[in-house]
């Protein structure tokens, strides 16, 4: 038997979100999952809302959330560039205040909250692969310093709030990270290559493409985060989330166009500012700690995502989509 618990996920209709909330259904928790729906829709999360233990509200995490919960995952963030760039206030308003909503609401009810941080808190790093305690290379006025500072932020109102109200909370920096639910247009690397080579449009491969990533499969992703909830509360992170297999952009485009047979051009596109030259997690911690590994291979993951996109694209008609 489990121990029932009702968990609000904030940003839950979105890729990592949704995940998160079946695989917390699955384990016998009820969710209340909170979405703005700024970068998703409904659809993400339509085949749970027949699920009486699964309950969806439409809230911004900006404004004041009064509930009764036991745990709360935060992730409302919009995450890919071009969507986080769209309303950079916005953005920083939905890390900085969406944090302080949510650490209020754990304050008050005295339950323990997780942040869903990101690599990006190390910006374009000078130490690599990038360790918890390296402390970042971010540039505070760029065009990517509404989401990178806005996550600092919230790591720091995170650690003042356990410091201070002695608040259990739990940090994970998630690396890149894909899989099926992906916007299909918010221009992150994975979901672009995949829908251009499936359309058979040119492959847009940013700079020179020598730039590296390191891709998790969202399964492994979403199980490290459940992890982190249930480790002891001495276990505040923060714990880097993430597949170590690094791969540039380049061998990531080759890949693509291989696993789908397309016959897509591989072009060269301007890179954009302060693009990080490479990132790969140091795994250490949340091996130590969390007893956690990544098990997907890019190969395997990226045929699941690939037949996912390939079946949205035969039901969709992709111009419609924002
Ligand atoms: P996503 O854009 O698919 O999901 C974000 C969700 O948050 C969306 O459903 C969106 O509508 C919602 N949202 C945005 N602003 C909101 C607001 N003000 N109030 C309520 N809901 C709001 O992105 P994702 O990839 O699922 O990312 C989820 C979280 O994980 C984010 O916090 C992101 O920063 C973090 N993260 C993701 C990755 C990755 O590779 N996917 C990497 C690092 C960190
Ligand atoms: N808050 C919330 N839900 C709650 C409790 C608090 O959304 O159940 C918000 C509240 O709007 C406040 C923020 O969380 O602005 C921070 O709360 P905290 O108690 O830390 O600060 P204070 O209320 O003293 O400003
Ligand atoms: N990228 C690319 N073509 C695209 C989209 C992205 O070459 O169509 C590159 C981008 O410049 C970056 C890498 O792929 O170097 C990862 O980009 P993404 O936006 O997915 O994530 P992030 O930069 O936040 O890690």
């Amino acid at each position: 038997m489990v121990d029932r618990q009702r968990i609000l996920v904030t940003g839950g209709a979105g890729f990592l979100g949704s995940h998160l909330c079946e695989r917390l259904l699955d384990a016998g928790h009820e969710v209340l999952c909170v979405d703005n729906f700024f970068t998703s829709s409904r659809r993400n999360v339509e085949h749970l809302l027949d699920n009486k233990h699964f309950e969806l509200m439409r809230h911004d995490v900006t404004f004041p959330l009064y509930v009764e919960v036991d745990q709360i995952y935060n992730l409302a963030c919009p995450a890919s560039p071009v969507h986080y760039q769209f309303d950079p206030v916005q953005t920083t308003k939905t890390s900085v205040i969406g944090a302080i909503n949510m650490l209020g609401l754990a304050k008050r009810l005295k339950i323990k909250v997780l942040q869903a941080s990101t690599s990006e808190v190390y910006g374009d790093p000078s130490i690599h692969p990038q360790t918890e305690d390296y402390w970042g290379n971010v540039n505070p006025i760029g065009f990517r310093s509404c989401y990178d500072e806005g996550k600092r932020c919230a790591e720091t109102l995170f650690f003042d709030y356990h410091r201070q109200h002695k608040l259990p909370i739990k940090v994970v920096r998630i690396f890149n990270t894909y899989g099926p639910r992906m916007h299909p247009r918010d221009g992150r690397v994975v979901s672009n290559f995949i829908v251009q080579a499936l359309r058979g449009e040119n492959i847009t491969m940013y700079g020179d493409g020598n730039q590296s990533r390191s891709f998790c499969y969202v399964d492994d992703l979403v199980k490290a985060i459940h992890l982190m909830m249930e480790s002891s509360q001495d276990v505040t992170g923060p714990i880097n989330i993430g597949n170590p297999n690094e791969f540039t952009i380049k061998e990531l485009a080759e890949l693509v166009v291989e696993m789908t047979g397309s016959r897509s051009k591989i072009i060269s596109a301007p890179l954009p500012s302060d693009d990080p030259k490479q990132r790969q997690p140091n795994i250490t911690v949340a091996r130590n700690v969390l007893g956690w590994k990544p098990k997907i291979e890019l190969r395997e993951g990226l045929a699941k995502t690939i037949a996912y996109f390939d079946q949205f694209l035969s039901e969709n008609e992709i111009g419609a989509l924002r």
